[in-house]
């Protein structure tokens, strides 16, 4: 995801990297320079709210189930339900949708994002 250089502006050098959200740390290894700044992702600056929507499964696994559960707090039983018949599962910003998604592809559930979701 990385791919900027900063270069020192005391000597030129490629300085070193340290990205802790929403803060870059920048450091000359040759001269020593540090400049802090921040730095936003797309991601971060995305204000659209997105939809994950689950697909039908006829035999959801009891993994599935747990995810579905752990995610929205519904019980075993509505988890299992809720599997089967598809639907919305949760809308929120880019980031949460990000992490979600991550879950659900992890436990080979089928879904979507609407609108389109690029990342
Ligand atoms: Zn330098």
């Amino acid at each position: 995801m990385e791919s900027n250089k900063y270069i020192c502006p005391d000597c030129g050098a490629e300085m070193l990297q340290e990205y802790e959200k929403p803060a870059l740390n920048l450091s000359c290894p040759k001269c020593g320079c540090k400049i802090a700044t921040t730095k936003w992702e797309e991601i971060d600056l995305d204000d659209t709210v997105y939809s994950i929507c689950i697909e039908p499964f006829e035999n959801p696994t009891m993994e599935q189930i747990k995810v579905i559960s752990k995610s929205t707090g519904m019980n075993f039983a509505a988890s299992k339900t809720f599997l089967k018949s598809g639907g919305i599962l949760f809308r929120g910003s880019a980031t949460e949708i990000l992490e979600k998604k991550k879950t659900l592809e992890a436990n080979s559930c089928l879904f979507h994002i609407a609108p389109t979701f690029k990342y």
